[in-house]
């Protein structure tokens, strides 16, 4: 009964990842997330640095096609691969 809203870390991080992949998510998932993120530190942080990754990737991206193309939207997206690592290498650091 309590896990009903009451999600374990690796869940949480899992719905942060199909929000970012996505875009959103379903109401009762987001407010699964949500909860989640109130009464736990270590996975605001892992959300606020996904967050931060895809900022900066994005940047960089947009940088180094500006000269060759505006409309390459598709192919700035960070695959799920790329992002696995990214956190992995972050989450080491930690
Ligand atoms: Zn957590």
């Amino acid at each position: 009964m309590v896990s009903f809203f009451l999600i374990s870390c690796q869940k949480s991080t899992l719905l942060n990842e199909e929000k970012l992949s996505v875009g959103s998510l379903p109401f009762f998932k987001q407010w699964q997330l949500s909860i989640h993120l109130k009464i736990c530190a270590a996975c605001r942080r892992y959300v606020q640095q996904s967050e931060v990754i895809d900022l900066i990737l994005q940047e960089k991206l947009n940088k180094n096609t500006d000269s060759v193309s505006n409309s390459a939207d598709d192919d700035l997206t960070l695959t799920p691969d790329m992002r696995a690592k990214l956190l992995e290498r972050l989450r080491s650091e930690n």
